[in-house]
C-alpha cells in the first residue's frame, strides 16, 4: 500500500496476479527497491483497485480467472486518467502470440516468466522514469497550449519548398477554421489574409529568406463569417548547413482587442466626445498639414470660425441636455453643408481635405482648401448661416439659433495655423458687432468684393429668364472682293443697373458657376436662328461663327445639343462655324479629336480662336480637323511695326496654307495693318476698320449695302472654301 510517511512518497505499484506466492515475491522485491505495493488477485479486482488507487505503474499476469490480463489492461486504459499509466504484462517465455495481444490491449511493455526479480526492480524504475519525463512533457505542452490560448497566440511552421504548414491548435482558432477540415498551406493561409495586406506578407517572407533577420508585421485576416481581425505575426527562417532556407517558424497573435483599444484611445484623444467631430488637437494637426501642402503647391485655404449666437441663453433656460443636443445637431448640419458644397463640384468627396471641427463650447471651425477666390468662402459661410436658420427640434422644444462667422484666408491673412485662427476669431467678433447672423472677412476689402461678386452671380443667374442677353455680330471680310463672308456672334449682357457688361467680365464667372451651359446654348440657338433669317432674306451663304468655351466643349451632350439646334432652327450646318480655343486642343487630345470629328460629320466648320497665344504645338495641329485659324489681335496690332509679330504672322499664314486651312486676322483697325496682312497672303479679316460688332438689324444694313443693286449671295463664301 502507499506510504504516507513524512519523507518522499514512494511510488505505488499495483501487482495483479492470481498466484499468492508470486505476489509475495514480487512485493518483497519491489519494496526492496523503495516502491509501495498494492495487490489484486485477478483482472476484475485489478481494474477496481486501479481505478481507486491510481497507481503509478501496473505489473500484471496474463492468465487469471474471471478476467485475464489482456481484458484487464484494455479496461484500465478506459479508466479516467489511466491512458498513460505504464502497464507491464507478464507472459510465458517465447509466447510471442501473447506479447502481440498484450501490446494490442494497450500494454506498455512485457516481461517473460520466470521473473528475474532483481531485473524487474530495475526495469520498473526505468519505466517509471520514462513515464515521469513523458508526464512532464505532456504537462508542459498543456501549459504552453493554455498559455497560447490565453495570449491568443498560435505558432506554426511553413515548409518553404512545398508551402505546407503545420499549425498549433490556437493558430486554427485565431483563423477561425477547423483542423479537421482545413489544410494549412501557403495558398490557403494567404487566402485568409486581407487582400490589401498580402503584399506585406510576401515582402516579410522575402526578407526573412534573404537572411535579413526575423520579421514581424501587423495584418488583417478574414474570418469565415466575413468579419476582420487583426493579427501580429512574427517569424524567422530556418536554414540548413549550406545556408539554404528550409522553413519559416513563427507565431501569430490575435491583437484585435488591442487595436480596438488603440482606436478608442485615438477617438478620445482626437475627437470631441459630444459631437464626434475632430477636436482642437486633431484640427491643428490637419490644418498644419494642409498648410504645408498649400504652401508647396501654391494652393489657397479658407478658415471659417463659427460661434453660435446667444448659446448661453439656451443652456440657461432649456438646460444643458438640450444645449448638448443642439451642439450635436449643429455639427450634423455643418457636415452636411460641407458635403453638399464644393466637394461635389470637385468630383471626389473622399479626396477632400475639408474639415469641420469643434474647438470647444459653441465654437466650430470649417476649413476649405483650394478655393478659387475669397468670395467662394463667403458663399459657404452663407450656406452655413442658412442651414442654421432652420429651427432645431430638440425633444419637445423648437429652438432657433443663429451664428456669426469670421473668415480668414491663406495666404492672404496669415501663413501659419495660429495666425489664421486668431484672425478668423477676431473677424468673428466683427460679425457679432455687425449684428450677428452674418459673416465677416478678416480683410475688410474682401467684404465688399464678396458682396459684389455674389450680387453679380445672382443677377447672372436671372439674366437668361429676364432676357438680358443679346447678340452682336461682327462682319468677316474678304479684302480681295471686299465682301462680307461671315459674321461672328458675340454675346452682350444688358445689366439692369450696370448697363452693358462685356463678355470678358462675365464669361469667366459663367464658366465657374456652370451657367455657361444654358447661356452658351442660348447664344448658339439665337445665332443659328439669325443666320437662317438672313438666309431666308436672300443674303446668300454666309458663315455664322459662334464662340464655345472649354467647359461647353467638354460637356458630353454638346454634339446632341448642336444637332438639335441646327435641326430646330433649320440653319444649314455647313454655314455654322464653332470657335474653340487652343487650350481645348491641348487637353486630352484623343477625346478632342473624336469630338471634333463628330461635329465635322454633321457638316460643321471649326476654327481656332486667338491662335498663337496658347501653347498648342504646331505638329499637333494637323491631327485636328480644323478649317480656320484666327490670328490673335495681339499679332495684328503691331504687325506694321514689330518685325517679330510680322514674322510670326507670316509663319502662321504659310503653315495654314500648307495644312489647307483658312486664316482670318482679328482686330484689324488700320489700313496699314490690312495692307501688311494682305501682302503676306492673308485675305480674310475682321476688325474695327471694317465694322465693330453690331446688333442684328444694323448688320442687315451692312448686308443690304453690300448687295446694292446686285443680287445678294453669289460667290460670298468662295474665299473660305480653301479647306474644301
Ligand atoms: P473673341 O472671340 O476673340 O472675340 C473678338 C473680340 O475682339 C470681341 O470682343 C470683339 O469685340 C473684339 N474686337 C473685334 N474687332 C476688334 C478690333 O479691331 N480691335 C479691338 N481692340 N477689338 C476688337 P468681345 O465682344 O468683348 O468678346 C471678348 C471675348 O469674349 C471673345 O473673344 C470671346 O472669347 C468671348 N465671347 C464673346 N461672346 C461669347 C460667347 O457667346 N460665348 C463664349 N464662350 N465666349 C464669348
Ligand atoms: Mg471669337
Ligand atoms: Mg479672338
Amino acid at each position: 500500500m502507499s506510504d504516507h510517511g513524512q519523507g518522499e512518497t514512494k511510488p505505488l505499484i499495483l501487482v495483479v496476479d492470481d498466484d499468492a506466492a508470486i505476489r509475495d515475491l514480487v512485493r518483497e522485491a519491489l519494496e526492496h527497491f523503495q516502491f509501495a505495493v498494492a495487490e489484486a488477485r485477478n483482472g476484475a479486482e485489478g481494474v477496481k483497485t486501479f481505478a481507486r488507487l491510481k497507481p503509478e505503474l501496473v505489473v500484471m499476469d496474463v492468465r487469471m480467472p474471471e478476467m485475464d490480463g489482456f481484458q484487464a489492461c484494455a479496461a484500465m486504459r478506459q479508466v479516467p486518467g489511466g491512458a498513460n499509466t505504464p502497464i507491464l504484462i507478464l507472459t510465458g517465455l517465447d509466447d510471442t502470440e501473447s506479447i502481440k495481444t498484450a501490446y494490442e490491449a494497450g500494454a506498455t511493455d512485457f516481461a517473460s516468466k520466470p521473473i528475474n526479480l532483481f531485473i524487474l526492480g530495475h526495469r520498473l524504475r526505468y519505466m517509471l522514469r520514462a513515464k515521469r519525463t513523458l508526464d512532464e512533457l505532456r504537462e508542459s505542452e498543456a501549459r504552453l497550449a493554455s498559455a497560447q490560448r490565453i495570449a491568443r497566440l498560435g505558432n506554426w511552421e511553413r515548409d518553404l519548398r512545398s508551402g505546407r504548414m503545420r499549425w498549433s491548435g490556437e493558430t486554427y482558432r485565431i483563423f477561425g477554421v477547423d483542423p479537421k477540415t482545413f489544410t494549412p498551406d501557403l495558398a490557403s493561409y494567404l487566402e485568409r489574409v486581407h487582400p490589401q495586406d498580402r503584399e506585406i506578407v510576401a515582402r516579410a517572407t522575402g526578407e526573412a529568406v534573404r537572411r535579413e533577420g526575423p520579421y514581424s508585421f501587423d495584418a488583417r485576416v478574414l474570418m469565415p463569417d466575413g468579419t476582420v481581425r487583426f493579427v501580429h505575426e512574427q517569424a524567422e527562417a530556418i536554414f540548413d548547413d549550406d545556408g539554404t532556407p528550409l522553413r519559416l517558424a513563427g507565431t501569430t497573435q490575435d491583437i484585435t482587442e488591442r487595436k480596438q483599444i488603440e482606436d478608442q484611445i485615438r477617438l478620445l484623444a482626437y475627437y470631441d466626445g459630444l459631437t464626434r467631430l475632430p477636436n482642437r488637437v486633431l484640427f491643428m494637426e490637419r490644418l498644419t498639414q494642409a498648410l504645408t501642402t498649400a504652401q508647396r503647391q501654391g494652393g489657397t485655404l479658407a478658415m471659417l470660425f463659427l460661434d453660435l449666437d446667444r448659446f448661453k441663453r439656451i443652456n440657461d433656460t432649456l438646460g444643458h441636455t438640450v444645449g448638448d443636443r443642439l451642439l450635436q445637431a449643429v455639427s450634423e448640419r455643418l457636415k452636411k453643408c460641407l458635403r453638399s458644397t464644393d466637394t461635389i463640384a470637385r468630383g471626389d468627396p473622399l479626396a477632400s481635405t475639408d474639415t469641420v471641427a469643434r474647438l470647444g463650447g459653441d465654437e466650430f471651425i470649417v476649413t476649405i482648401t483650394d478655393i478659387a477666390r475669397g468670395e467662394d468662402a463667403a458663399k459657404i459661410a452663407c450656406r452655413v448661416l442658412e442651414a442654421l436658420n432652420e429651427p432645431f427640434k430638440l425633444e419637445e422644444h423648437e429652438v432657433f439659433v443663429s451664428g456669426s462667422i469670421g473668415i480668414s484666408l491663406f495666404p492672404h491673412d496669415g501663413k501659419d495655423a495660429d495666425t489664421l485662427l486668431k484672425n478668423a476669431d477676431s473677424a468673428m467678433y466683427h460679425a457679432k458687432d455687425a449684428g450677428r447672423g452674418t459673416y465677416q472677412f478678416y480683410n475688410k476689402s474682401m467684404n465688399e468684393a464678396a458682396l459684389q461678386r455674389l450680387a453679380m452671380e445672382n443677377s447672372l443667374r436671372r439674366a437668361l429668364e429676364r432676357q438680358e442677353f443679346l447678340l452682336h455680330f461682327q462682319p468677316q471680310i474678304d479684302v480681295v472682293t471686299g465682301r462680307i463672308i461671315g459674321a461672328e456672334a458675340l454675346v452682350r449682357w444688358r445689366h439692369p443697373e450696370l448697363g452693358m457688361v462685356s463678355p470678358g467680365d462675365f464669361i469667366p464667372l459663367a464658366e465657374e458657376t456652370g451657367l455657361i451651359m444654358p447661356i452658351g446654348e442660348w447664344v448658339l440657338r439665337s445665332a443659328c436662328a439669325q443666320g437662317k433669317a438672313w438666309r431666308d432674306e436672300g443674303f446668300g451663304e454666309m458663315i455664322v461663327a459662334v464662340n464655345l468655351s472649354g467647359r461647353q466643349f467638354r460637356q458630353q451632350p454638346l454634339v446632341h445639343t448642336v444637332d438639335e439646334i441646327v435641326k430646330s432652327t433649320g440653319f444649314d450646318p455647313r454655314c455654322l462655324e464653332l470657335e474653340i480655343t487652343e487650350s481645348i486642343l491641348v487637353q486630352s487630345v484623343d477625346d478632342t479629336v473624336s469630338a471634333l470629328k463628330r461635329l465635322k460629320d454633321m457638316g460643321l466648320r471649326v476654327s481656332v480662336d486667338d491662335f498663337g497665344t496658347g501653347y498648342s504645338s504646331l505638329t499637333y495641329l494637323k491631327r485636328f480637323p480644323i478649317d480656320t485659324l484666327k490670328i490673335d489681335q495681339s499679332f495684328t496690332r503691331d504687325i506694321a511695326t514689330d518685325p517679330g509679330d510680322a514674322a510670326i504672322t507670316a509663319a502662321i499664314i504659310a503653315m495654314a496654307d500648307g495644312l489647307k486651312m483658312a486664316v482670318i486676322a482679328e482686330g484689324v483697325e488700320t489700313e496699314q495693318q490690312r495692307d501688311c496682312l494682305r501682302q503676306r497672303g492673308c485675305r480674310l479679316m475682321q476688325g474695327y476698320l471694317f465694322s465693330r460688332p453690331v446688333p442684328a438689324d444694323q448688320f442687315r444694313l451692312l448686308l443690304q449695302k453690300q448687295a446694292g443693286g446686285e443680287p445678294p449671295g453669289g460667290e460670298a463664301t468662295s474665299a473660305r472654301r480653301v479647306a474644301g
